[in-house]
């Protein structure tokens, strides 16, 4: 079997595009990264654990995309280009088939989003993958959780609930066709990082955050940090036709509602900047739904056609 730095070399010395602004990469006892002048470097960490946060014996490919994903996902919603990450990687052998397919899963997505890896750390252990991504954003424009006014309105990246409907998939726990469970459960293991919405909404939008525990609880957070209420109009939420096919609309909108895993953008969008944005709806630029506003007050509210509260049944997943 060969050693540690010779696993390294093989699988991680290679993945990924670096551009000129990584000055020294994987091999040394740091990297050296160049963020461009004038600009704020973005950071953020996402760890998933096997038979946490996807099920043991899942392809190692998707394991590396779904990874990627959701650290792309952080980057997104703050608006940043992603450059640079990190991977520390535990596992319980040094399986070369399951390494190379952990690597070109790595590396296809790593290129598709213009991102190097730079470093890391390997270790023995239940399976572990946890990535420190690094983008850049020009200084001041960065979209944060905590800029949402009252009288702004609430827009939604995608689709909704497809998550939640991908995971339900694999665990057997809902049926679909043969064409909407390879849909679902896609959008479970390659959520598509909003990068390209993050940066077409940075100029205008005034707050954001990807969507990873459900709406009702990151909008929550948005209105936490903002400290303002929102109103969500629950029959405008964007739910995909294989979603609405498979699980049927009220458990479609429970899913959009409080499902996890859509890692899709939540926004917020000043009244005087409405028009810009439904432009590049149209446009075909952006895909993005209104789906309600932001008002004085705390907290988030669901409300049906009628306007009048629209029950739920249960609100995002916490670990503790
Ligand atoms: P050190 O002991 O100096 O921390 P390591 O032996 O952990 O260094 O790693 C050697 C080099 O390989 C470093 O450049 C490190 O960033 C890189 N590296 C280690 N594990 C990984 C990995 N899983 N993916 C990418 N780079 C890695
Ligand atoms: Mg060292």
């Amino acid at each position: 079997m060969p050693d540690e730095f010779s696993l390294i070399k093989r699988y991680f010395s290679a993945c990924g595009v670096a551009g000129s602004d990584t000055l020294l990469g994987v091999g040394d006892d740091c990297a050296l990264l160049a963020p461009p002048a004038g600009e704020a470097l973005a950071v953020t960490t996402d760890t998933l654990l096997a038979g946490v946060h996807f099920p043991h014996d899942s392809p190692a490919g998707l394991i590396a995309q779904r990874a990627l994903a959701v650290n792309l996902s952080d980057l997104a919603a703050m608006g940043a280009s992603p450059r640079w990450f990190q991977l520390a990687l535990t596992m319980p052998e040094a399986d070369q088939a399951w390494l190379a397919e952990f690597s070109a899963g790595l590396n296809a997505m790593a290129c598709e989003f213009n991102c190097a890896l730079v470093g890391g750390d390997t270790t023995r252990g239940p399976l572990t993958i946890s990535l420190t991504l690094m983008g850049t954003v020009p200084s001041g424009q960065a979209l944060k959780r905590s800029g949402a006014k009252p009288g702004d309105s609430l827009f939604v990246t995608g689709s909704l609930g497809d998550g939640a409907g991908g995971l339900a998939v694999l665990e057997a726990s809902l049926s679909a066709s043969a064409e909407d469970s390879i849909y679902l459960k896609e959008r479970f293991w390659q959520p598509r990082a909003r990068v390209a919405e993050g940066l077409a909404i940075r100029s205008f939008a005034s707050a954001a955050i990807d969507i990873s525990d459900g709406l009702l609880a990151d909008l929550g957070h948005i209105a936490e940090a903002s400290q303002v209420g929102a109103v969500v109009a629950v029959a405008q939420l964007p739910l995909s036709g294989a979603l609405r096919r498979s699980a049927g609309l009220e458990r479609g909108l429970n899913w959009a509602l409080t499902g996890g895993d859509d890692y899709e953008l939540c926004f917020t969008v000043p009244a005087d900047k409405v028009a810009q944005c439904q432009q590049l709806i149209a446009d075909g630029v952006l895909t993005a739904t209104a789906i309600g506003q932001i008002i004085q007050g705390e907290g988030v509210r669901c409300v049906d056609q009628q306007g009048s509260p629209f029950e739920i049944s249960s609100s995002g997943y916490t670990h503790f």
